[in-house]
């Protein structure tokens, strides 16, 4: 009889598959080129004509993108009025595209075992303090009744270990299971519309099955793209110590067929402006060779793990000031793409990167497996590190949230009409790039918003909602004449306990 050590060793040896990665790299080199990088960062001027600066701005603002060597000269800006135009900029843009909404979402850990020995995670093969868990069927329901019935999601990112209880069987199951789950809320029935996945690199053959399952964005992060200290991280002999493996991930996807998919770093294991750069290079590579660039970009920032190999010390550690710089930078170097700011961060950090140009923020979290369900009302604030990946920074309910994002102006959205309606891939990049995206986008952000003010709301959440949904319907009725009627007619049925309506 085999036993567990021995299965789980041969189906590591069977993970990685050497011709997928090998078939798109250029002569055999991959395309994150250190030296250049390095040499393109010590080039750039160190303290950047306003004038260059400006002319680059105005790049971005015609929602087109910048190169690597432009990205350099923004990273080397600190005038402080040079850095307040980055930032109106970075707004400006945001709000020509993606108008005035914030897509939420909630994560949901299914898993964490993983064969892995990452030095900066809690949930490391090597943490034998870690309560180890993956989440079954039953469990799986409980969760979703609170996350969709309770809270009022409609969006996730499940996210996975790297490990044969979580392998693509077992994540084909659990979406199926997801969204099987309806529930009855207030004035309707609550349901999870669309998944993102946040899971391990596969080969083709099992993204195209994830596909199948009916997948909003894949999402792999390099979580650093420099070789020296992705090697120092991840141990030789893992699955993720193979960093070309993971590089490939995003064209397997897309050749796969997944539309939408989602590059990050895991900001402070390396050089910030090395990380920043490569980011660049690789949602170009993916535009240049597969024709979509990367749906959405990830900035987590390295943050305690229980028994992490980091010391306090690190010198690669980002400050705020440096922190919110990047998110300007990404904003302005990829315009069109969507950027997520997790509850990593404090609140008035994600405050603050409202008004720089993110577009997707999670809330009411709980990332310990199975405390959506399985905690007492403290669980959002009580958090274990015996049990989950990192310690969370914002702890806001989904309604708190939403109160404060009302109160900056900004409307929740729900929205997942885009999935649902081929709006995804090249398409919906060529609708970002052209800035008419937002047409269909504003009209469902509204419809979404008022579904879940009545289903979910606090009486303090409806009056901070309302009056922004009126002024959004007076801004439909002068900007988009043509859809008011339609649109008064999905907001009438919402609002006698229709669900689910899009356009
Ligand atoms: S970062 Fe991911 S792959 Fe690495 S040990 Fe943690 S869960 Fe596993």
């Amino acid at each position: 009889m085999l036993t567990e050590e021995t299965n789980t060793s041969s189906w590591m040896s069977r993970r990685i598959k050497n011709d997928e990665i090998v078939k798109y790299m250029d002569h055999g080199r991959d395309f994150i080129d250190d030296v250049l990088i390095e040499r393109q960062l010590a080039e750039a001027p160190k303290e950047p004509d306003p004038r260059q600066v400006r002319e680059i701005l105005a790049q971005s603002m015609a929602i087109k993108d910048l190169s690597p060597e432009q990205v350099a000269v923004l990273i080397n800006v600190r005038d402080p009025g040079m850095l307040e135009e980055m930032r109106d900029t970075a707004l400006r843009i945001k709000l020509k595209i993606y108008d005035n909404r914030i897509v939420t979402f909630a994560p949901f850990y299914l898993g964490n075992y993983c064969v892995n020995r990452c030095s900066y995670c809690g949930f490391n093969n090597d943490n034998c303090d870690a309560q180890r868990k993956v989440l079954s069927p039953d469990e799986i329901r409980r969760e979703i009744s609170v996350l969709a019935g309770e809270i009022g999601h409609k969006r996730l990112i499940v996210v996975y270990g790297e490990h044969p209880k979580n392998d693509v069987d077992y994540i084909i199951e659990s979406l199926k299971t997801i969204y099987s789950v309806r529930v009855k809320t207030r004035n309707g029935h609550g349901s999870i519309r669309r998944v993102n996945v946040n899971a391990p690199p596969f080969c083709v053959e099992d993204l195209r099955r994830i596909n199948e399952a009916g997948i909003g964005t894949y999402q792999v992060f390099q979580e650093t793209y420099h070789k020296e200290t992705y090697a120092r991280m991840h141990p030789a002999g893992t699955l993720k110590g193979n960093y070309n493996w993971r590089l490939y991930c995003m064209h397997r996807a897309l050749e796969a067929g997944i539309d939408d998919v989602g590059i990050g770093v895991l900001f402070g294991l390396y050089d910030w402006r090395f990380e920043l750069m490569s980011l660049v290079y690789h949602t170009q590579e993916l535009e240049k060779r597969l024709g979509i660039g990367a749906h959405t970009i990830s900035f987590p920032r390295l943050v305690p793990a229980l028994n992490s190999a980091i010391p306090a010390d690190w010198p690669y550690l980002v400050n705020d000031e440096d922190f919110k710089k990047i998110m300007l930078i990404i904003r302005l170097a990829v315009p069109y793409t969507g950027m997520i700011i997790t509850a990593r961060e404090r609140a008035d950090i994600r405050d603050e990167a409202v008004r720089m140009g993110i577009t997707q923020m999670d809330a009411s979290s709980r990332i310990a497996i199975g405390s959506y369900s399985g905690g007492t009302t403290d669980a959002v604030t009580v958090q274990k590190e015996d049990r989950q990946q990192f310690i969370l920074g914002d702890t806001r309910s989904l309604d708190e949230l939403i109160r404060d994002l009302a109160r900056m102006g900004h409307i929740t959205s729900f929205c997942t009409a885009g999935y649902r309606c081929g709006r995804t891939g090249k398409c919906i990049m060529d609708l970002l790039r052209s800035g008419t995206e937002g047409k269909f986008c504003k009209l469902n952000a509204v419809l979404t918003f008022q579904e879940w003010l009545d289903d979910f709301g606090s009486e303090e959440a409806r009056k901070a909602g309302e009056p922004l949904i009126d002024k959004e319907i007076a801004q439909i009725k002068e900007k988009n004449p043509k859809a008011l009627d339609i649109f008064m007619d999905y907001h009438r049925r919402i609002k006698t306990g229709e669900r689910d309506l899009y356009l």
